[in-house]
């Protein structure tokens, strides 16, 4: 169930109003007068100040200045200290949350200091929670930490009946801009979304589920969606990606993604996301041994971040026109499986030959990039937990940047700086060129030896760019966690979808998305003939099972096609809002899609 990017109830006045939302700004309520299970102050090191917490240190008569003095509290980074049934305030607890030196807070640290916070609190269910930021905070700032918050109360445990973290009822921000907390609320979703596709089991979570969460989201936040079979990428010629697919007995599929934001125009993209979504990855025939194949789950978080940054993209309302683009695979080891020494040619004619059926994501990744190539975008970026050999070098928490152009690069590590998610460059010197040729195909799809295994995978995807200004991140670490942090649970984390959104939202990015009245431009419809359910119906000859919910005025009608021998368990979908449809995409037959 896609809980991410429920929109408040459409209609009237009140349409998308951030206060439907159960993460809400307050921004005149002062902290000793909240009612609330909890009270979050943040608390820099070196004493109570100036700031929140002195306001709060008045109320309760002095009792953060003295436990500060006492050494109780000191405010470094992540410190986080409940306070029970603190006289003066009106709130149950009031939690300490540090945020380390005055001098070198920033963003990065305002969404850990909250997110360390409401984990904590999220230990057990509260009904409603406030936190109040700080009088100097930026807008910036303020986002983080309701994001952050927003993170920290939902954990990894997806399948358990007793919930290790219970999402509070209601958030409050006090001191706060309800623009700021709006945007802030619309980037957790976008974080939380990430991760929890990346924690769903592989079971639940393969190609064409990968590709039904999509469209939902698609749906909600106004995005074009295209979803292409196994059938429509064969006459695409994406025999790359169909190649790793082969060994599985779930059909790949390929989702792109469009989105155009106020004053986008023309048909070229300003940017291209690009992710690598093997769903689960066995290594194939390569096989990988069983500890190493254990969190395999998460080898699709590169499409995840994709999908998740752009649906932010889409909910804030930013100023840009993307495509997004991800390849859905599984990896494995069914008779049909490719094999070491084929030749595969991919969608752009280069042949590639197979060293290591474990290093599929390059080669699912050649035909993506081929595909986005054609939409011509003037700049692209993909995300792919490629390499081991990427944190071989630069460990869990920081990710790899490969670039065939520096501005570009700049950019994307300028953004992911002012969010606090750490990257870092590797080289792309041509003499790695050397080391993918292969002696029978144009390149092979592996490095000679294991070492530079990083680059020379960034130098195979390379190839697949056309020249066109691109930014490869190998997430391969940060993008998964095997041990809790103080902010957050184990498991998928969301990372880069912050960095994205900070570099694409763009100056006018700040707006508070409303919801497009009906028939606005959101969703567009992509094949005239099919643009009411009656007309899938008529077409498919066969009964189709029209559902639909809604809230307020929103209506997702979705309409299923009852399973086939061929494609068992496959749906096509149908979206309509307001009882007028806006898109229509197929999954299944391959019919007409926009060009
Ligand atoms: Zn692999």
């Amino acid at each position: 169930m896609v809980t991410e990017f429920s929109i408040p109830p459409l209609g009237g006045s009140s349409a998308g109003r951030p206060d439907a939302a159960d993460i809400v700004a307050e921004p005149g309520t002062a902290p000793e007068a909240v009612t609330a299970d909890a009270l979050v102050v943040f608390l820099a090191e070196g004493g109570v100040g100036s700031g929140a917490a002195a306001a709060i240190d008045a109320a309760t008569s002095g009792l953060l200045g003295r436990l500060a003095a006492a050494g109780e509290i000191t405010g470094k980074r992540c410190e986080c200290v409940p306070i029970l049934a603190p006289g003066g305030l009106r709130a149950g607890q009031l939690v300490v949350a540090g945020i380390g030196k005055r001098e070198e807070f920033d963003a990065g640290t305002a969404y850990k200091a909250a997110a360390t916070a409401a984990r904590h609190l999220a230990g057990r269910p509260r009904s409603r929670v406030a936190f109040v930021a700080e009088p100097g905070w930026t807008p910036r700032q303020i986002e983080q930490a309701v994001a952050g918050a927003a993170t920290g109360m939902v954990g990894q445990d997806l399948y358990r009946a007793e919930k290790k973290r219970s999402r509070f009822g209601s958030t409050v921000w006090l001191g706060a801009a309800p623009d700021a907390v709006a945007r802030g609320r619309l980037l957790g979703d976008g974080v939380n979304l990430a991760r929890r596709l990346v924690n769903m089991a592989p079971d639940d979570l393969y190609p064409q589920s990968f590709a039904d969460e999509a469209a939902v989201v698609a749906g909600r936040t106004g995005m074009q969606i295209e979803i292409w079979d196994e059938d429509h990428l064969a006459r695409e010629r994406c025999r790359a990606l169909l190649a790793v697919a082969r060994g599985s007995s779930r059909p790949p599929r390929l989702v792109l993604l469009r989105y155009r934001g106020p004053g986008a125009s023309g048909d070229r993209p300003d940017v291209a996301l690009v992710g690598k979504g093997v769903t689960f990855d066995s290594g194939g025939l390569s096989l990988k041994p069983s500890e190493s194949m254990l969190t395999m789950k998460c080898d699709m978080a590169g499409a995840a971040a994709m999908l998740a940054a752009a649906a932010t993209l889409a909910a804030l309302a930013a100023p840009v026109h993307l495509v997004a683009a991800v390849g859905l695979v599984e990896n494995m080891t069914g008779p049909a499986a490719y094999k070491l020494g084929d030749v595969i040619t991919a969608r752009s004619g280069t042949t590639i030959e197979i060293h290591n059926t474990d290093a599929e994501g390059r080669v699912v990744l050649a035909d993506v990039l081929d595909v986005v190539r054609g939409l011509a975008p003037r700049r692209i970026v993909d995300a792919a937990t490629l390499t081991g050999a990427c944190m071989v070098a630069l460990g869990h928490d920081v990710a790899g940047l490969f670039t065939n152009d520096q501005g570009w690069c700049d950019a994307i590590a300028a953004a992911a700086r002012t969010v606090g998610e750490p990257v870092w460059q590797l080289p792309m010197y041509p003499d790695y060129d050397d080391q993918i040729k292969s002696e029978v195909a144009d390149i092979k799809n592996v490095g000679d030896g294991r070492w530079g295994g990083a680059i020379t995978a960034a130098k195979f995807l390379e190839r697949f760019v056309g020249g066109i200004p691109w930014t490869h991140v190998d997430i391969a670490g940060p993008a998964f966690a095997e041990k809790p942090r103080p902010w957050t649970d184990g498991g998928g984390t969301g990372f880069l979808v912050r960095s994205l959104v900070e570099l694409l939202r763009g100056q006018q990015g700040s707006r508070q998305r409303s919801a497009p009245p009906n028939g606005a431009p959101g969703v567009t419809v992509m094949a005239s003939q099919l643009a009411r359910p009656a007309a899938v119906n008529q077409r498919r000859g066969g009964p189709a099972k029209v559902s639909s919910f809604g809230r307020g005025g929103l209506h997702l009608g979705i309409v299923r096609r009852p399973p086939s021998p061929r494609h068992p368990g496959d749906s096509r979908w149908d979206l309509s809002r307001g009882g007028r449809v806006r898109a229509f995409f197929n999954p299944v037959e391959g019919l007409p899609v926009a060009p």
